[in-house]
């Protein structure tokens, strides 16, 4: 839609005057030095600023990080950019994860809990009760962070090839023993009950602007079971879903379905649509399916999505993410290369952003429905291709569609830092140029939370160049920081 006028309406978000008083700073010199502390309001500023928010900023990235935090992460990234640091530590990790004894207990003696909780635990993790996860999300928040997204560790991970899980249910359906209830069947499973419980309180501490991640397999082998032979959730399984959703809802927040194996994801899907057809009407988003670039099948998955939303009159959230189960997913289903899930991922972003998918949106034959688009990426030039996109649509008068970005915690924090750097510096630019980053958080016990650190650190293995990068930054910015105090 082109603008006809030189002035515009944007909408402004207050200026926070709390946090990083760096982050304060530049917000300062965008404002001509003038602090604005007016709460959200609509204003008409000259096309022509939103031609100058390319940033330039003056300090790294990693300058925002609170010194403990960058301590914490410069510790973890030399430990993940050197192999022959990361491969014992991963062994030993591997070994202590699997035992129960007070001495070797990762739980049970208090040694080794101290020292994995103020190390790994801290840097990945988001705490183990409401107090903790509380303090870690009014932290992120104080840093410019636009909210989070909080998930229960919980989880079962599948290996295609081998049929050999981990977590909540995975040996049940190795063997095939768990059953499968019709959803009119009254049973009670001890491990959707636990589920529901885990992310009932996951639900209760998140608030407006933040999101509820959804992970179907872990609430267990009968679940993952129904998922894996498209049956309908158990009745208990549908009760607990619908009333951690209202949950979310009377919270404020969103509800992001998380994407899993193939093997499980079809059903998945399903259900997700079936979500979004109950919550995300009146032109609102509240849930949002994800969708994995690394699949050749997606571009064609996602259009049918759309093409239902936009004839059902409902909107689609779409969660674009790469796809984290290369290891353990057939090998055909995934694009032959890094490049061409690269190429995927960019396109698939900017083809929503440009309001065009295939056939459908403006001068096409075909509507496009109501979508929101939330980026769950670490990889600097997606975020970086997309936020230049939207600068440029907004400098050319077009229309500029809402996009969220989210890292998991712990992990590609030149990315997020990046991403707050651009939002200061961005702060009353037209409507939506300014990118709203958000931190991926799990919570849970550290018993709960061990194998999503397992899958955090072998992640960091395979992605040693980058983990290098991050590490580099990282020193230099400990560097920056207490060469005054030499
Ligand atoms: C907020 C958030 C939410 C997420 N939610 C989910 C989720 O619900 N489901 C899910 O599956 N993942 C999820 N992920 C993980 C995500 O899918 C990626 O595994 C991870 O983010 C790494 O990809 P990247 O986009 O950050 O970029 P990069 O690190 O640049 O890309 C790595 C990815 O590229 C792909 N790739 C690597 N090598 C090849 C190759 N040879 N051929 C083809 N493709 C290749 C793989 O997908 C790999 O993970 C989430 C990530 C984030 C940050």
């Amino acid at each position: 839609m082109k603008a006809h006028h030189t002035f515009r309406p944007i909408a402004v978000a207050p200026l926070q005057t709390r946090g990083s008083p760096w982050l304060h700073q530049q917000r300062m010199n965008l404002s001509n030095g003038k602090a604005n502390t007016n709460s959200a309001r609509s204003v008409e500023i000259p096309m022509e600023a939103a031609q100058h928010t390319t940033p330039t900023p003056a300090l790294p990235p990693h300058s925002l990080l609170p010194t403990k935090a960058l301590l914490r992460s410069s510790l973890v990234a030399a430990v993940s950019s050197h192999p022959f640091l990361l491969n014992p530590s991963l062994s030993i990790l591997t070994f202590l994860s699997g035992q129960t004894s007070r001495l070797l207990s990762l739980e049970k003696n208090p040694i080794l809990y101290a020292l994995f909780k103020k190390t790994m635990y801290n840097h990945f993790c988001a705490g183990e009760n409401g107090k903790e996860v509380g303090a870690t999300i009014k932290g992120l928040k104080d840093m410019g962070y636009s909210g989070v997204i909080l998930t229960y560790a919980r989880e079962v991970v599948m290996d295609h090839s081998t049929q050999e899980g981990s977590g909540v249910g995975a040996q049940l359906i190795k063997d095939g023993t768990a059953d499968v209830p019709a959803q009119t069947q009254d049973i009670f499973d001890a491990d959707i009950e636990a589920w529901r419980e885990g992310v009932f309180e996951t639900a209760g501490l998140i608030g407006e602007n933040d999101f509820l991640a959804l992970k179907f397999t872990g609430a267990g082998a009968v679940v993952a079971d129904a998922l894996q032979a498209d049956k309908p959730f158990p009745k208990q399984m549908m009760a607990a879903l619908e009333e951690v959703c209202e949950k979310a809802i009377s919270q404020k927040a969103s509800i992001l379905v998380d994407a899993e194996q193939q093997f499980v994801q079809k059903a998945i899907d399903r259900v997700a649509i079936d979500l979004m057809k109950k919550y995300n009407r009146d032109g609102k988003t509240v849930v949002y399916n994800t969708y994995q670039a690394y699949l050749k099948a997606t571009p064609d998955v996602l259009y049918k999505h759309m093409k239902q939303a936009a004839d059902e009159g409902f909107a689609i959230g779409v969660k674009l993410v790469r796809g984290a189960y290369i290891n353990s997913e057939p090998r055909h289903l995934i694009n032959d290369s890094k490049e061409g899930t690269d190429d995927q991922y960019n396109s698939i972003a900017s083809a929503l952003l440009n309001g065009q998918y295939r056939d459908m949106g403006e001068d096409q034959p075909l509507p496009l429905p109501k979508f929101q688009l939330f980026m769950g990426t670490h990889n600097k030039e997606s975020v970086l291709k997309a936020n230049e996109l939207q600068r440029k649509r907004a400098e050319q008068g077009l229309c500029v569609r809402p996009v969220r970005y989210g890292q998991l915690l712990g992990m590609a924090d030149e990315v997020s830092c990046t991403l707050l750097l651009l939002k200061a510096q961005t702060q009353g630019a037209p409507m939506f140029v300014s990118p709203e980053a958000y931190k991926c958080l799990s919570w849970g016990t550290l018993g709960d939370c061990v194998s999503y650190l397992m899958r955090r650190a072998k992640e960091n293995k395979d992605a040693v160049s980058r983990t290098k990068q991050e590490y580099i930054a990282l020193r230099r910015e400990v560097w920056r920081r207490f060469i005054k105090y030499l």
